[in-house]
């Protein structure tokens, strides 16, 4: 009866979701784009300093690059990088003027710096929050435990600028792995059936603690909500 019960509740798991998802070249262009350096997106900061900036991802070689490009005759540049994973590049090469630079990230930390300058939070003064959590007098504790109030940070998040201490654009995504849902398929410890048998006793499963399926591994990294990809 219980084996039965198990089988059933296994059959019934969801179904999986889009875990096959192939990265696009427009997915690669967004994580060069969204890419955080101290809470700037490096898009913003080269679209700031270069508003015809054009961006693209390649393949060659059995490696996938990025290409950013623009300016203006006398000032026009085009940095390469190449991509580690979905998530993370290297900067390769970078021109200006058409003379290779030896440096091939100076030119987007200089952008990046500018537009920091620029478009610091005035709600915040830059600092990214506001005030001390009142509930736990800024520790980050309240009553022996991690504060609830404003999650052991000690301090609320600057609304304003979403806690980057700057202006920015919000690159925030719906996670296409798992379709924006945050599940991963069946939970692998107890199939779905969110419990597992233990010494004889029927208890509530401890990997996904009784929702029955597994956590999306891209979007649970991301850090802000499961189902949604950040890139910083
Ligand atoms: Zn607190
Ligand atoms: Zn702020
Ligand atoms: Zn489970
Ligand atoms: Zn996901």
């Amino acid at each position: 009866m219980l084996l039965c019960l198990l089988c059933c509740l296994a059959a019934a798991a969801p179904a999986l979701a889009a875990q096959d998802y192939e990265w696009t070249a427009d997915d690669y262009v967004w994580t060069m784009r969204s890419k955080r350096v101290n809470g700037v997106p490096i898009g913003d900061a080269i679209e700031y300093a270069y508003p015809n900036a054009e961006w693209e991802a390649f393949s060659t070689g059995g490696d996938i690059y990025g290409r950013c490009s623009g300016g203006a005759e006398g000032d026009s540049f085009s940095f390469f990088v190449r991509f580690l994973n979905e998530f993370s590049f290297e900067f390769t090469g970078c021109e200006r003027n058409g003379v290779e630079q030896e440096n091939p990230s100076q030119l987007t930390l200089e952008a990046l710096q500018a537009y920091a300058e620029d478009h610091g939070c005035d709600a915040c003064a830059g600092l990214g929050y506001t005030d001390a959590c009142m509930n736990c007098a800024g520790s980050g504790f309240a009553f022996g435990k991690q504060c609830l109030a404003c999650g052991g940070s000690g301090r609320y998040l600057c609304k304003t600028c979403r806690g980057y201490g700057v202006m920015t654009n919000d690159y925030t995504r719906a996670c296409p792995f798992c379709d924006g849902s945050g599940e991963w398929g069946a939970c692998p410890t107890c199939g779905g059936s969110i419990y597992v048998l233990q010494n004889g006793m029927l208890l509530m499963c401890s990997n996904c603690l009784g929702s029955g399926v597994d956590t999306c591994p891209y979007c649970s990294a991301g850090g802000i909500a499961t189902g949604y990809l950040v890139n910083s």
